[in-house]
């Protein structure tokens, strides 16, 4: 399929003419055509028409026929060939494996919320018969269902211009749900995000879904986006990005007159804590692994480790001598944007300067100027508590090392941490007692807790959180990764003494849909 840097608003391509976005080559900086013509008002106005029109059709597609859907995209994606990752390759600056296995993570997720359509659990159905024996009132007949929002608009991420972007989780879950979406791609990568985005639009063509069921916009500055989710006929908002953007987003949509929900995924450091006697059995290993989670796509990812933490002693030491070891080794790698590294190198530089940081390890240097170099600080705990700076996410591959004096001063800096996606905990046997004193603070701070392991490489599944409290996510109560996520775009709706030939199939008496249903509170297999 050939890059015409066309919008695809429903089944029609539309050249923008409200100015313009252009592709970078992230590893030269050279400028790739074509360019692609920005939405004007008129563009808006018809995605919202149109994706209000198709909701009440598309949500009421049935379920084989939504997954059949959602498999037609991921086919789609797979058609796309060599021609989408060499695109994706060159406006991200990813390596050519990494973006191949993006792509599996994309049709992978556009499979599972099929598989996920298909069983109908998240329809979440909940039947209270009637009982007109009851005393001392007859009690009502009430049947639950949950139903889509509405319309969603989806930012698109800059690190992850596949699996979260234009046909990503929040597209995948929102689409699974029966929303119609409406994606805002990110200026860096438009090339693949109109193909992606015509993947989607032939699934949405040759499986007769409505038109509006799905678009694509591109914004040559933020006003389109600032009133895509300020419109009444949007739902609901997914986003990856920065903190600074999640945060005015969330504000935009509590101040419409009708405040909706948005589901931003933001800022994390991802704290690593090393307890006593791992640290003292396999000090140097961890710090090895360490740094090479760090570096894994440039650091580019929410999950990356960006702050070590332990109790200061020799066998300290020996962990940050291994990850220096592996840093040394770790070639500078190409960052995906210009204003992304800049940002990098200025966090970089700062931290270095800090009268309380020292420069404990870095990477190997540059050869080009878009490439960043990985590094490691030290500081203390008194330090860090001391200059909340040092709490801030450095997107790249940059970690801080905090030397804490002991295991309780080591909690407490726990305690003073933010919201967080990931915690993870280095432990041997020995450490249990330790660690079990930490458990209820990395709870209340972070959506999942691992063990021996980074939380970079987020597994896609049932059990998955991808989510923690703000400013990791905007709503600690949701995911955006594994099959949860779908719960984002549903509310419940109860039907109260209801005729059965009025009800909704999933609620009908005789299940035709076959669903696992909850009736009288226990679960009745479908
Ligand atoms: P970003 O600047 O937050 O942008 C993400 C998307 O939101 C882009 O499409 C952007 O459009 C749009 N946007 C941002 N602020 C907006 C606003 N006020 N109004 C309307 N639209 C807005 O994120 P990014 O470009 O991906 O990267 C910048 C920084 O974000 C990174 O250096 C890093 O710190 C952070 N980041 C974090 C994660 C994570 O997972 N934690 C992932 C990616 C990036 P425009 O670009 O046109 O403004």
């Amino acid at each position: 399929m050939r890059i015409e840097g066309k919008m695809l608003i429903g089944q029609r391509a539309v050249l923008g003419t409200n100015g313009s976005i252009r592709a970078i080559h992230a590893a030269t900086g050279e400028t790739i055509e074509p360019p692609f013509g920005g939405a004007a008002d008129a563009d808006l106005e018809c995605a919202c028409a149109l994706a209000w029109s198709a909701f009440d059709t598309y949500r009421e597609s049935s379920l084989p026929a939504r997954a059949e859907f959602l498999e037609a995209i991921a086919q789609n994606i797979l058609d796309l060939g060599d021609g989408l990752i060499e695109r994706c390759v060159a406006e991200s600056g990813l390596s050519h494996g990494r973006v191949e296995s993006e792509r599996g993570r994309t049709v992978g997720q556009l499979r599972m919320f099929a598989s996920v359509v298909r069983q109908g659990d998240f329809l979440g159905v909940r039947i209270d018969p009637a009982d007109s024996e009851r005393k001392p009132l007859p009690r009502v007949d009430l049947r639950l269902r949950y139903v889509p929002l509405g319309p969603v608009a989806v930012f698109g991420a800059s690190n992850f211009p596949l699996a979260f972007s234009v046909a990503g989780g929040d597209t995948a879950s929102a689409l699974a749900a029966g929303c119609p979406v409406i994606v805002k791609t990110h200026p860096a990568h438009p090339g693949t995000s109109e193909l992606a985005a015509l993947a989607v639009q032939k699934a949405v063509r040759d499986c007769g879904m409505p038109e509006g069921t799905f678009s694509l916009l591109f914004d040559s500055g933020r006003d389109i986006a600032q009133r895509l989710v300020g419109d009444r006929r949007i739902k609901a908002v997914g986003f990856t990005g920065s903190r600074g953007g999640g945060t005015a987003l969330m504000k935009l949509a509590a101040q419409r007159p009708e405040p909706i929900p948005v589901y931003a995924e933001m800022s994390s450091v991802n704290p690593v804590l090393l307890f006593p006697a791992a640290l003292a059995n396999r000090a140097e290993a961890i710090g090895r692994t360490f740094a090479a989670s760090l570096t894994l796509g440039a650091g580019q990812f929410c999950t990356n480790p960006g702050l070590i933490l332990a109790v200061d002693s020799p066998d300290l030491d020996r962990f940050i001598e291994g990850a220096a070891a592996g840093l040394a080794d770790a070639p500078a790698a190409t960052m995906l944007t210009p204003d992304i590294r800049k940002a990098y190198e200025t966090a970089v530089a700062r931290t270095a300067a800090h009268d309380a940081v020292q420069a404990a390890a870095s990477g190997i240097e540059p050869k080009t100027a878009h490439e960043a170099q990985a590094a490691l600080f030290v500081t203390t705990a008194d330090a860090f508590v001391r200059h909340t700076e040092l709490h801030e996410e450095i997107f790249g591959a940059a970690a801080l090392v905090v030397r804490c004096p002991d295991l309780a001063a080591m909690l407490a800096l726990v305690e003073s941490l933010d919201g967080q996606l990931t915690a993870a905990v280095h432990i041997d046997a020995a450490d249990h007692p330790g660690v079990r004193m930490f458990l209820p603070a990395l709870e209340r701070r972070s959506g999942r807790i691992l063990v021996n392991g980074f939380g970079t490489g987020v597994e896609v599944g049932h059990a998955m959180v991808h989510g923690g409290p703000y400013p990791s996510t905007s709503d600690g109560r949701s995911t955006s990764v594994g099959s949860l996520a779908i719960d984002r775009f549903l509310r419940p709706v109860s039907y109260q003494d209801m005729p059965d030939d009025l009800l909704p199939d999933a609620l009908k008496e005789s299940n035709p849909l076959a669903l696992n249903r909850r009736v009288n509170g226990l679960m009745s297999l479908g």
